[in-house]
């Protein structure tokens, strides 16, 4: 039975076109075609491969099709459109760059040891499925979908049911360029999810939830596939004590606010060192009083609404929480529709144990603790079985040090995390396992076989 996506503008609440879903006795059919494609697309020389890849970034690079990806975005989720224009940029230079690191990954390594030569070489797995979420539905599918097939493999993208033409439109701008059926797609839910996960495929790159991440681990066991798991974050940002307050209090509101804290490495809970506090908040106050919520389509807006109605009560409901167990709501942001409006809030005195502290929000707000020691931060920066992200504020030694001891795979000191120069994108506890974008990360995409001879 053929069913479809039914999905909403998050500005105005108005119905989208539906989207067809894929039955799920579909997808065994779209992975038989990749398999077959990835056989010859595995023999081509890595020159070859590089060389689609470079020429699906000329076609991502062309304004129609950029801005249709673009607008796409900003239709199915809300984001303004300026920053829905970013996210497009950024699959553009993201894939030059996955190039050279896809090109070192898949270069044999030679080493010798007691008359020993050992070759080892670095092959495609085979097919991979990428599972992607709605927060960044264009470059997020198009880390994990470039990193397997610039490796060799075949990859099919299962889009999040809240940005189903996102994913279409991806699809089109790049399937056309590779050789038919290696790059699949497949809309639809969790059902359709877990279809592929049971595929005859041999690797799962997934980006989502900590919950279904555990469901597909579950579903992975049997066949052994291969994980890359980049899942949730309640990412702790510790101000210290000689840290440029107006510096911080701008990322802080900059990293918990932006695409209205949809964002897997968003600031979820700011630590002010006690003596700083007054004159944190204060700038915090005034940093999100500047800030312009409204029409995504504005080339001034700053925050659109949140992309959906279960992600906004979420959010309301931890908001209600921290109200009634004490913390301070400073800015209230207002909800309201139709749409799924919910403006900026700013809560302090959070307690460690409240919802807001212990639960990811994933929404615009501004989450505000004080301590007094380094030792007291570290642990409760710790304190969680998330490890995503982090950062320290304050000077460089002390910050160094208190990073040194934090338990999170991706940190910034004095600014936010970044996966510049190569560096892998990566979760430490819940936050996931597996990783992706540096050269090693691409190997996650790969299995290493070995030839030894004797060399006399
Ligand atoms: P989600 O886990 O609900 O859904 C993600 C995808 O998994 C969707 O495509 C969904 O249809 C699919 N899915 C659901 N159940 C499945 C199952 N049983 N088997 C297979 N697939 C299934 O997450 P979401 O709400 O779309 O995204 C938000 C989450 O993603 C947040 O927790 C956020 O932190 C995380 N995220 C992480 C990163 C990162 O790089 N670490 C980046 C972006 C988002």
């Amino acid at each position: 039975m053929s069913s479809v996506i039914e999905t909403r503008n998050p500005a105005t609440g108005e119905a989208l076109p539906p989207v067809d879903a894929t039955p799920v006795d579909a997808i065994a059919g779209v992975v038989a075609a990749a398999a077959k494609a990835q056989r010859e697309w595995a023999e081509r020389p890595f020159e070859a491969r590089a060389e689609v890849a470079e020429r699906f970034v000329a076609k991502v690079r062309e304004p129609a099709i950029a801005e249709a990806l673009a607008s796409a975005i900003t239709t199915e989720m809300g984001k303004p459109l300026r920053y829905a224009r970013s996210e497009v940029a950024n699959i553009q230079s993201r894939t030059l760059a996955f190039i050279d690191r896809a090109r070192t990954a898949c270069a044999d390594e030679v080493g010798t040891e007691g008359g020993i030569e050992v070759t080892t070489q670095w092959r495609p797995l085979g097919i991979v499925a990428v599972i992607a979420p709605w927060n960044f539905p264009v470059s997020t599918p198009n880390n994990l979908v470039m990193s397997a097939l610039l490796t060799g493999n075949a990859a099919v993208l299962k889009p999040s049911e809240y940005t189903p033409r996102c994913g279409a439109l991806y699809h089109e701008a790049l399937a056309g360029l590779v050789p038919e059926g290696l790059f699949g797609l497949v809309q639809g839910g969790g059902e359709v999810g877990r279809g592929l996960v049971e595929a005859d495929l041999d690797m799962v790159a997934f980006t989502g939830s900590i919950a279904t991440g555990q469901a597909i681990m579950r579903s992975a066991a049997g066949g052994m596939k291969r994980l890359v798991l980049e899942l949730g974050g309640k990412d702790p940002m510790i101000v210290l004590p000689g840290a440029d307050v107006e510096a911080a209090a701008a990322f802080a509101v900059r990293n918990s606010l932006i695409n209205s804290g949809q964002v897997c490495v968003s600031t979820e809970r700011v630590f002010v060192h006690v003596d700083l506090e007054a004159e944190f908040v204060a700038r915090v106050q005034a940093e999100v009083a500047k800030l312009r919520v409204g029409d995504p389509r504005a080339e001034d807006t700053d925050l659109g609404p949140m992309a959906n109605a279960a992600q906004r009560q979420l959010v309301l409901d931890q908001l209600e929480d921290a109200r009634a167990r004490g913390a301070e709501v400073l800015v209230a942001g207002e909800s309201h529709g139709p749409g799924y409006w919910l403006a900026p809030s700013v809560v302090r005195g959070v307690a460690d144990d409240m919802r807001i502290a212990t639960e990811e929000t994933f929404g615009p707000v501004v989450s505000l603790s004080r301590f007094a020691d380094a030792d007291e931060v570290v642990r409760r920066a710790n304190a969680t079985d998330y490890g995503l992200g982090a950062s320290v504020w304050g000077p460089e030694v002390d910050s160094k040090a208190v990073a040194d001891r934090l338990e999170a795979g991706m940190i910034g000191i004095n600014r936010g995390l970044s996966a510049a120069a190569g560096a892998p994108w990566v979760g430490w506890k819940l936050s996931g396992f597996g990783y992706s974008r540096s050269a090693a990360g691409m190997r996650n995409f790969m299995q290493p076989r070995t030839h030894a001879r004797t060399v006399g």
